[in-house]
């Protein structure tokens, strides 16, 4: 069942290995079809250079196992609680990539720095309070203060991107891990100027609207 959507998740749980936004099995991404409103994620504790389509999980809204081997990843409580409250979002991705988990772990939104930001992300990166793994801590905490941005810093722990698309979440959380390095060097080297609110709001209207083909 759902083979497209197990090939599209299993290509994208490798692409964050290839993209340096995870090491050995932390970090998981999930699909879901909007059609069965099953969820497809990554199995927990599986390698991702062994990772094939069809050792992808496939659970429900509640969590139950509807198809797969191995046990869904420990994140899926986090994944299930996103969907179940945001209809639009079709991705959840989990990654510790380093420089946006550094302001993570200090628990430090990223302000609009640089014109990427605000075309890609239309705004700040939030920030989460502290939130316990494993239950539906990390769920609340993305759906209270994700707000319009598709990325969110989980305080002392990493990144959580959401999408219309596996793509669309991927690419936050590419762009995400890209701008957070950018910031890191130039907060070593003086005080950037945070671009206003209504430059932000146009820039991200200008690219939402008129770039690409
Ligand atoms: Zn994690």
């Amino acid at each position: 069942m759902l083979e497209e959507l197990k090939l599209t998740v299993c290509k994208y749980n490798k692409a964050l290995i290839t993209h340096g936004l995870v090491t050995m099995t932390s970090g998981n991404v999930s699909g879901r079809d909007p059609e069965t409103g099953y969820v497809v994620i990554k199995p927990s504790g599986v390698s991702f250079e062994c990772l094939e389509p069809g050792d992808m999980s496939v659970v429900d809204l509640e969590g139950n196992i509807i198809e797969g081997q191995y046990k869904p990843s420990v994140d899926t409580p986090t994944h299930l609680y996103v969907y179940r409250h945001m209809s639009a979002v079709n991705s959840v991705i989990h990654t510790h990539s380093n420089y946006a988990t550094a302001f993570a772990a200090l628990g430090k939104p990223i302000p609009v720095y640089l014109t990427a930001m605000a075309d890609e992300f239309g705004g700040a990166i939030p920030v989460s309070a502290y939130a316990r793994i494993g239950g539906e801590e990390i769920g609340q905490e993305i759906v209270a203060r994700i707000g319009t941005s598709p990325a969110i810093l989980m305080k002392n722990h990493g990144v959580f991107t959401i999408g219309p698309s596996v793509q669309s979440a991927f690419k936050a959380a590419v762009m995400l891990e890209d701008i957070a390095k950018t910031v890191h060097l130039a907060l070593q080297i003086g005080e950037p100027d945070i671009i206003p609110d209504e430059e932000v709001a146009r820039a991200h209207r200008r690219y939402t609207e008129k770039y690409g083909q």
